[in-house]
């Protein structure tokens, strides 16, 4: 097998049957053998009965159905996890990311690189929002790690086997997949192109999963939250040292009476944020650890026509 491609589903019954035969449409001409691996991550709409009706029609076609809504990373690596190609390509199923990309990405691939990704240059309808929050984060994130995770770029990239491999060590239940691969290094490159609207449907991806995407990109690749909780820690205390000593000064060398109340609520105040904020940073780990301890598997698979790996099964 030459080419396996990843597409996640949630929610995507307007976008699949176009996406397949753009997908088609650009595969078959590169007359590499290849199979489509679809991973229904708990839809509610009719994307699972689409995804059933290819598998039927087509045997390159491959599905995973999941037992519930899991996340976009987890898909993704239910897909890369069952996948059997040399080159893996991921890919948004509402055609955000243009199909016709692909041999692009391939070729790139051919000239000796284990993972080329395709770096977006524009991004069409989205919300100032989405792009302002997007923008923010890629920057933050580049900022506080030392993997260099590029940035203005999602998870659209074609990956060797090789890197396949390497990720299936990285067992970790909050996914962040474009982080890993960074951090796996090998020759790695990129294509650019701009990024269309969705085509149908609407986004699956609330701010409430981005916040999580991005705290899940952080905490994995960066203890610099933590570090700055003991920064700030201490210059809290730092500053209501010196407001001690202003007080016992107020208080013994001067006839002012005033009773400072003024200055005990601010540091009040101050010291109970700053140790709130602190508080929650180390939550943010603390769950993070936890739930790798339990060692749940990251996602459960009621059907499949791949014959799945015991490894998996057990997950
Ligand atoms: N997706 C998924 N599970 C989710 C949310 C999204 O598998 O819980 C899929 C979705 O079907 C699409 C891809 O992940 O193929 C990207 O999602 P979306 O386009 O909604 O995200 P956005 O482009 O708005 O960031
Ligand atoms: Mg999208």
């Amino acid at each position: 097998m030459d080419l396996s491609i990843i597409i996640p589903i949630y929610n995507e019954e307007a976008n699949i049957p176009t996406l397949y035969q753009r997908l088609r449409s650009v595969i078959d001409p590169m007359g590499v053998s290849c199979e489509y691996i679809f991973i229904n991550d708990g839809s509610r709409d009719n994307s699972l009965g689409l995804i059933l009706d290819l598998a039927a029609a087509q045997s390159d076609v491959r599905y995973i159905n999941f037992s519930r809504n899991f996340g976009h990373q987890i898909a993704v690596t239910a897909g890369l996890d069952l996948s059997r190609g040399q080159a893996v390509a991921i890919i948004d199923a509402d055609l955000q990311d243009p199909p016709e990309l692909i041999p692009q990405l391939y070729a790139k691939m051919q000239q000796g690189y284990e993972v080329v990704y395709a770096k977006r240059r524009r991004r069409e309808g989205e919300s100032a929002m989405k792009l302002f929050t997007a923008k923010l984060f890629y920057r933050i994130l580049a900022r506080i790690t030392n993997v260099s995770i590029p940035v203005d770029t999602g998870d659209f990239r074609i990956i060797s086997r090789k890197v396949v491999q390497a990720l299936k060590q990285m067992p970790e239940q909050n996914k962040f997949l474009r982080g890993q691969i960074s951090w796996i290094g090998y020759r790695q490159t990129y294509v650019e192109y701009d990024r269309a609207q969705r085509a149908g449907g609407e986004t699956g991806y609330t701010y409430r999963k981005m916040l999580r995407l991005a705290l899940d990109g952080i905490t994995a690749f960066s203890d610099v939250p933590l570090k700055a909780a003991t920064l700030m820690g201490f210059g809290a205390t730092g500053i209501a040292f010196l407001v001690l000593i202003y007080t016992l000064f107020q208080r013994f060398f001067t006839t002012n009476s005033e009773p400072g109340w003024a200055s005990l609520m601010v540091s009040i105040l101050f010291l109970g944020g700053v140790q709130l904020i602190a508080v929650g940073i180390i939550g943010e780990y603390l769950a993070r650890l936890s739930a790798n301890v339990r060692q749940r598997p990251l996602y459960i698979i009621s059907d499949t026509n791949i014959a799945v790996p015991e490894a998996v099964e057990r997950g």
